[in-house]
């Protein structure tokens, strides 16, 4: 029987019992993605199998939160739909190949929009895997390399129905090394990484694991693709594809939910913010053949990631980045405002976040403001002020957090319940005892503090807080990385005037 389900806005929609149907459409709504999550994928949650996100209390608020974000780009379709250049039809703005700097600025809107929705929470919205793969139809050229052309025109065709279907992607990059000491790509051959197991009829079987698929309930597909180069490793490693969630073979194995039951007073972030992560285990996967990027080509595996990839992809994860710092500076301030703090103490530390989100407001600009072609017309962002960011944010979003924290000291735990408000005995008292500063009422007083404990406080806060920590690999590494890579010409210059003077 059909059932009849709430969504997001508070409309009513009625979903039928059929799974998923991959038909060509433009840009989809709300409720056509949450029909289409309901097949036959093995998804595992605290020792349960589940069979439909929308059926589970742990993950329907975020499955309708996501649902909010395709409802959102039909609210705004002048920031966020543009007509596809084949069909002409609606599709997402994030699946922009750009072409130019107001590319790049019309792209900025769009990611904005979606940012803002969750303030910079959902780290993995659709639109991060649209601009991903856009960037790497952009650069088919690069895909192309080594004699991979099947594979880059599988892409590129991917890319294109990607769009037309409208789809949400997960995605693991990453090998799941039990041995650090090993390396953290594989040297040689290794059983337990994805690898490719033989040809089939249809494809290619491949078997292994990797992690860690973020937003895994909430899609219709999972990519694989490279990160770091691997230059020892077996060629059987080399593997790129994106395949349906439901392939056979495919396991997911989700971590503990953060979520809480979706009250917008008591939880109003961890009710509908949680986009889960998951290991991901490819026990015997046929993937078809039109769906293989890139099969044994290590080449294109340990190059594709390196030239475009990063000034591309972060243009997503920076304005949402910078979203989330400047809702957090809003939320600090209203925090000490409620409390009448305005020692020197706090001043400073909000004057820290704004520091934050203004840095990384300007990085965007600056990136945007210096694009450029790449190679085969396609446009992305200076990668430097991108990189610079990258390695500083791991470190500041835990410091925002404990800025919060501090601020928020006793009075993020002094915080009664909507359940509490609603009884006549406990109101009155909580109103005396309970207001804030000024005229904050006891009843806007707890909204903001549970917000700020729920921001930096709750298990959703300390989940997002090693997402920031390690989603576009560690602090550590980056640092590393952008130091082998940089520029010295101008440092050189100033440095070497002093050097080479006469004594
Ligand atoms: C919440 C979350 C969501 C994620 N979502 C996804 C996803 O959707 N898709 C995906 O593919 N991956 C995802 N990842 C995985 C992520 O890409 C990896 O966690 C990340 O690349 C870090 O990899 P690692 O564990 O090898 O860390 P490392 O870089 O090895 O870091 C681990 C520790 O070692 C330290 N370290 C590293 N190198 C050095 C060094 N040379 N010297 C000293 N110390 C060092 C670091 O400081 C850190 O403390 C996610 C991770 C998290 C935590």
């Amino acid at each position: 029987m059909a059932k009849v389900l709430d969504t997001p806005d508070g409309a009513v929609y009625v979903r039928p019992n059929s799974n998923r149907e991959k038909t060509a459409m433009p840009a989809r709504t709300g409720a056509e993605f949450l029909r289409g999550l309901r097949d036959t994928r093995a998804l595992w949650l605290g020792g349960q199998r589940v069979t439909d996100p929308m059926d589970h209390p742990a993950l329907r608020g975020a499955a309708e939160a996501i649902a909010a974000v395709f409802d959102l780009h039909h609210r705004y379709p002048e920031d966020c739909l543009m007509p596809d250049p084949e069909t002409g039809e609606a599709i997402a703005v994030s699946h922009m190949i750009p072409r130019s700097k107001a590319d790049l600025r019309r792209r900025h809107k769009a990611l904005r929009r979606v940012a803002e929705f969750s303030v910079g929470l959902m780290g993995r919205t659709p639109d991060y895997m649209n601009v991903t793969f856009a960037g790497f139809a952009g650069r088919s050229d690069e895909w192309a390399a080594n004699g991979n052309d099947e594979g880059s025109a599988n892409l590129v065709a991917y890319q294109k129905q990607m769009a037309r279907q409208d789809l949400s992607l997960t995605h693991t990059l990453i090998h799941a090394m039990s041995d650090k000491s090993k390396g953290h790509v594989p040297a040689g051959f290794d059983e337990t990484q994805l690898h490719t197991v033989e040809k089939t009829a249809h494809g290619i079987l491949v078997r292994g694991a990797r992690v860690l698929a973020t937003l895994a309930p909430f899609s219709d597909e999972l990519a694989v693709y490279p990160s770091q180069p691997m230059p020892d490793a077996s060629r059987r490693h080399a593997l790129s594809f994106s395949i349906r969630m439901d392939t056979p073979g495919l396991k997911f194995i989700c971590r503990d939910s953060v979520s809480m039951p979706d009250d917008r007073f008591d939880h109003p972030l961890s009710g509908r913010f949680d986009e889960q992560d998951a290991f991901v285990i490819f026990d015997n996967v046929e993937v078809p053949r039109d769906r293989v990027f890139c099969d044994g080509n290590l080449q294109v595996y340990n190059t594709v990631m390196s030239a475009s990839w990063r000034a591309n992809a972060m243009h997503q994860t920076m304005i949402r980045a910078w979203t989330k710092l400047e809702f957090a500076w809003g939320l600090a301030c209203r925090m000490a405002e409620a409390i009448g703090a305005s020692d020197p103490a706090t001043l400073q530390m909000l004057g820290e976040i704004w520091s934050f989100a203004e840095l990384a407001r300007s990085a965007v600009l600056a990136g945007e403001e210096g694009a450029h072609e790449y190679g085969n017309g396609a446009w992305f962002l200076d990668d430097r002020p991108m990189d610079a960011l990258r390695t500083s944010l791991p470190y500041w979003f835990p410091r925002v957090n404990e800025i919060i924290r501090l601020i928020g000291s006793h009075n993020v735990l002094a915080t009664p319940a909507s359940g509490a408000f609603a009884d006549p005995d406990l109101r009155p008292l909580i109103d005396k005892y309970l207001r804030g500063a000024g005229d904050t009422s006891a009843l806007e007083r707890a909204r903001i503090f549970r917000l700020g404990w729920d921001f930096a406080g709750s298990a959703l806060a300390s989940r997002n807080e090693q997402y920031e920590r390690f989603y576009l690999t560690s602090g550590a590494r980056n640092r590393q990385n952008v130091q082998m890579r940089a520029d010295r010409t101008a440092a050189n210059r100033l440095v070497d005037r002093f050097l080479t003077e006469a004594v």
